[in-house]
């Protein structure tokens, strides 16, 4: 066995997480494990795990889920076409594989939502298969030990990274040595300020060496993020009876983000949010209420939120409309306080936080 790998497997003895998905060959756990922890941190999976496997123990009880008790159980994970592909997955196995989850890495490939990092781990860890993963800790321990500069996103840094974590790999411990390189990646060689000083691999890493610790790894791509500006409609249609259901609400259809959560009835704008005059003057405003004026209550504080490639800006508008106002066919009016019944975006949530669940700093107009 080369030194790297047998420094690393001697460190892990010593530091390994206990996790509750690591005790288990079980291909549906790790699935699921490897799901949530996709652009996600451990600490943060964790109570969704945990939440998802009491739910759905099997692959069968997923797939027989209603969408909506999986998107709500997913709720505040973000990348929810993570949540839509597990099912369409689930259903694949459970319907057409008679439940049996596929055992070789590229039947394992095959299936929607995963690529070569999450078919490596599920191969390693559930089948003992010789198939190294390659995520954002591996290609940070290897650029940094081996002092290596290709940038880890382009084609060849992907394809010299890999090529060199599957060298490492030895055959009969490819589980051990997979979850070694990501536990040592999080624990011990960690994006900002390693822990060099106590890294038993130190005397022979060559970045430390050189000293390039916080050089690597090369990144040739700047992300850029786009800004969206959002403003949802908090339209009131019963403000009278304030018992009955009041609130419009609808499934988001878009494919771009947030693909089958709820919303409020949203108008997207290309530079600035809305004053009232631009607001009915939209052509969505006209196409749903035609020449109808609202009355606005209340318009909220700018609302943001972070996704990889985007920054979403977001206006709540409180608006009363009167009682038979005509509603498109595919929104549904909720009260207030049902809003933690249905999975929303965070900044949605957040915004329904303020005003109905701890309204006390807000003005509640309900
Ligand atoms: S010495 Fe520092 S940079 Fe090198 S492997 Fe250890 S923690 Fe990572």
């Amino acid at each position: 066995m080369n030194n790297f790998t047998q420094l690393l497997l001697a460190w892990w003895d010593d530091n390994k997480r206990n996790l509750p998905w690591k005790d288990t060959h079980d291909a549906y756990t790790i699935w699921l494990s490897e799901i949530i922890l996709q652009q996600t941190r451990v600490e943060q999976g964790l109570p969704y795990f945990e939440r998802l496997t009491t739910a759905f123990p099997t692959v069968t009880h997923l797939a027989n889920a209603p969408e909506d008790q999986l998107m709500h159980l997913w709720e505040g994970l973000g990348y929810y076409s993570r949540a839509r592909n597990l099912h369409a997955t689930a259903k694949h196995i459970a319907f057409t594989l008679d439940g049996v989850f596929p055992n070789t890495y590229e039947t394992i490939m095959q299936l929607k939502g995963i690529g070569p990092y999450t078919a490596a781990a599920i191969a390693s860890f559930a089948f003992g298969l010789p198939h190294a993963v390659v995520d954002g800790n591996v290609f940070r321990v290897l650029a940094r030990y081996f002092n290596i500069n290709t940038p880890i996103d382009s084609t060849e840094g992907k394809k010299q990274f890999t090529e060199l974590a599957n060298r490492l790999l030895p055959a009969n411990q490819a589980a051990n040595y997979n979850q070694a390189l990501m536990d040592f990646g999080s624990l011990q060689c960690k994006p900002a300020k390693p822990l060099c000083h106590t890294c038993p691999l130190q005397p022979y890493c060559a970045a430390y060496k050189h000293q390039t610790v916080d050089l690597l790894p090369i990144k040739a791509k700047k992300m850029a993020r786009k800004t969206r500006f959002f403003n949802y409609l908090v339209i009131n249609i019963a403000q009278n009876t304030p018992t009955t259901p009041n609130i419009c609400i609808h499934k988001r259809t878009d494919s771009d983000i947030w693909q089958n959560l709820y919303e409020f009835p949203m108008i997207e704008t290309t530079d600035t949010l809305l004053d009232t005059n631009q607001l009915i003057n939209q052509k969505q405003w006209q196409n749903w209420f035609a020449d109808a004026v609202p009355i606005v209550t209340n318009v909220s504080k700018i609302y943001e939120q972070l996704l990889t490639h985007q920054h979403i800006k977001a206006c709540f508008w409180q608006i009363n409309l009167p009682e038979n106002t005509i509603l498109p066919n595919n929104w549904q009016t909720i009260h207030p306080t049902e809003v933690t019944n249905y999975a929303f975006p965070k900044v949605l949530n957040t915004y329904a936080h303020d005003y109905w669940i701890a309204p006390q700093k807000q003005q509640s107009l309900f």
